[in-house]
C-alpha cells in the first residue's frame, strides 16, 4: 500500500480523499490555492503545498506545479477526484511517465471515453444498451446525413465528439433544419473542443437519467454497485440523487448492471467508474461513461456499505476487489442534496463569507463538506460547498430524514439553494419518484422561476 498519497483536488472531495487515506493509514499531501489557503482540508492535512494563484488555470489545472509537488513531497500516487485534471488522459500519462500511481482509469481508458464517438463504439461492441443513431461520426455529404437522419427518425440530437459540461449538442425536429444544424454544430465543437466531429442520436423527449457505479480491478474483476437516479436536474447539472432509481424492475436494472461489468472486463478498465444512460420506456441508452469518483458516489456507499474512494486506492495499489458480485448487497434508500452557494431562485453564485454553519446529524444523516462557520466561499470555483446524504430503510424513510435535515441545516452570511431543495422534498410528484430529466425546470417554471 502508499505511504503517500498527493490529492490533486479542492472543496469537499479533497477531504473525502483525506479522510479515507487517514482510514487506511496513508499520509497525504493537499495542493492548494491562495483562495484556499483556509480550507478545512488544508489545515487538516498532513502537508499541503500551495501551488499558485486563485484561478484554476494556474493551480489546480496546472500540470508541471501538481507533478513538482509530488516530486517535493515524495509522494507516490496522486488522486484527481472529479473535475479539473480527473478526466485529462495526458495529465494520467505524465503522472505515470513521471514514476507516479495515477489512481484511476488507464490515460488509453480515459482517452477513449473522453471521445464519444469511441465511447460509444466501445459499448456497442461490449454489447451495453445505446441510443440509435449514426454509427461513429457524421459524414460530410449532405444526403448522406439526411439519410441517416430518416433512419433514426426524428427528432434527433446532434452532438460533439469531443463535448461535455452539457455543451456541444443541438437537437433538430425537421429535415429542413438538419443540415445547418450540422455544419453550426461543427463549427461549435472545433471551436470549443478543437474537434468538429459530431454524431446523430435519437433524441428522447422524457427520459430519466439512470446511471450504474462500477469497479474494476487489475486481475480482471469487475463488479457493478447499484444504479442512483439522477433524474432532478437543472441546465445539465444534478441537484438531487438517489439510489436505488425508484419503481424500475430490478431484473432490468440487473441486466444493465450485469452488461456494464462485462464492458469493464472486455476493455481491462480499472479503477471507479459511472456509466450513465437515459431510462425510457423501460428502455437504457447509454450516452456516456465518467472515468473517475462522482459527487454523487455517497449515496452508493450509503445502500451498499462499500467505500468508493478507499477501493479506488486499493485498486490503484494492485489489490484484489475484497467482494464478489453475489456479496454486494444493497440495503435500504439514500438520497443526496448538493448544497450550493447561489441564489435559490434566479441561481446566481453567491461566493463570500460563511457567519453561522450548522450542520444536521442524526440517524442515517451524513454531510459531506469543507464549510464552517467563517469560512470564505471563494468565487473562483464550483459553486458547490458540501452535500446532504441521507440513508434510511425505506425511500419514505430517507425522504423524513432528509426533510428533518434540511430544516436543521442553518448556513448564513451568503446565499444557498437549501430552500429550493426544502420545497423539492415537499413536493407530491418527487414524493412519488421516477421524475424526468425535465422535470425540474418544468417546475421552476410553474413556480415562476
Ligand atoms: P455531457 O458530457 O455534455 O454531459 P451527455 O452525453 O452526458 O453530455 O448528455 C448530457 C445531457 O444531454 C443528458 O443528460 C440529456 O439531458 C441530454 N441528452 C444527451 N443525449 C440525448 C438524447 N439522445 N436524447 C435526449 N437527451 C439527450
Amino acid at each position: 500500500m502508499f505511504k503517500k498519497i498527493l490529492i490533486a483536488n479542492r472543496g469537499e472531495i479533497a477531504l473525502r480523499i483525506q479522510r479515507a487515506c487517514r482510514e487506511l493509514g496513508i499520509k497525504s499531501v493537499v495542493v492548494y490555492s491562495e483562495a484556499d489557503r483556509d480550507a478545512k482540508y488544508v489545515r487538516l492535512a498532513d502537508e499541503a503545498v500551495c501551488i499558485g494563484p486563485a484561478p484554476s488555470s494556474q493551480s489546480y489545472l496546472s500540470m508541471p506545479a501538481i507533478i513538482a509537488t509530488a516530486e517535493v513531497t515524495d509522494a507516490e500516487a496522486i488522486h484527481p477526484g472529479y473535475g479539473f485534471l480527473s478526466e485529462n488522459a495526458d495529465f494520467a500519462e505524465r503522472v505515470e511517465r513521471s514514476g507516479f500511481t495515477f489512481i484511476g482509469p488507464t490515460p488509453d481508458s480515459i482517452r477513449m471515453m473522453g471521445d464519444k464517438v469511441s465511447a460509444k463504439q466501445a459499448m456497442i461492441r461490449a454489447g451495453v444498451p445505446c441510443v440509435p443513431g449514426s454509427e461513429g461520426a457524421l459524414p460530410e455529404d449532405p444526403k448522406e446525413i439526411i439519410r441517416i437522419a430518416r433512419s433514426v427518425g426524428y427528432p434527433v440530437i446532434i452532438k460533439a465528439a469531443g463535448g461535455g459540461g452539457g455543451r456541444g449538442m443541438r437537437v433538430v425536429h425537421t429535415e429542413a433544419a438538419l443540415v445547418h444544424a450540422v455544419q453550426t454544430t461543427r463549427a461549435e465543437a472545433g471551436a470549443a473542443f478543437g474537434n468538429p466531429e459530431v454524431y446523430m442520436e435519437k433524441f428522447l423527449e422524457n427520459p430519466r437519467h439512470v446511471e450504474i457505479q462500477i469497479l474494476a480491478d487489475t486481475h480482471k474483476n469487475a463488479v457493478w454497485l447499484g444504479e442512483r437516479d439522477c433524474s432532478m436536474q437543472r441546465r445539465h447539472q444534478k441537484i438531487i440523487e438517489e439510489a436505488p432509481a425508484p419503481g424500475i424492475p430490478r431484473r432490468a436494472i440487473e441486466k444493465v448492471g450485469e452488461r456494464c461489468a462485462a464492458a469493464c472486463k472486455k476493455m481491462g478498465y480499472r479503477g471507479a467508474g459511472t456509466f450513465e444512460f437515459l431510462y425510457e420506456n423501460g428502455e437504457f441508452y447509454f450516452i456516456e461513461m465518467n472515468t473517475r469518483v462522482q459527487v454523487e458516489h455517497p449515496v452508493t456507499e450509503l445502500v451498499t456499505g462499500i467505500d468508493i474512494v478507499q477501493q479506488q486506492i486499493k485498486i490503484a495499489a494492485g489489490e484484489k476487489l475484497p467482494f464478489t458480485q453475489r456479496q454486494i448487497e444493497m440495503r435500504g434508500h439514500a438520497i443526496e442534496c448538493r448544497i450550493n452557494a447561489e441564489d435559490p431562485v434566479k441561481f446566481t453564485p453567491s461566493p463570500g463569507r460563511i457567519t453561522t454553519w450548522h450542520p444536521p446529524g442524526g440517524p442515517g444523516v451524513r454531510v459531506d463538506s469543507h464549510a464552517y462557520s467563517n469560512y470564505f466561499v471563494p468565487p473562483h470555483y464550483d459553486s458547490m460547498i458540501g452535500k446532504i446524504i441521507v440513508h434510511g430503510d425505506t425511500r419514505e424513510q430517507a425522504l423524513a430524514r432528509m426533510r428533518i435535515a434540511l430544516s436543521e441545516m442553518v448556513v448564513e452570511g451568503i446565499q444557498t439553494n437549501i430552500p429550493l431543495h426544502r420545497e423539492l422534498m415537499a413536493d407530491a410528484k418527487f414524493i412519488e419518484g421516477g421524475t424526468s430529466i425535465h422535470y425540474l425546470e418544468g417546475w421552476m417554471a410553474a413556480h415562476k422561476r
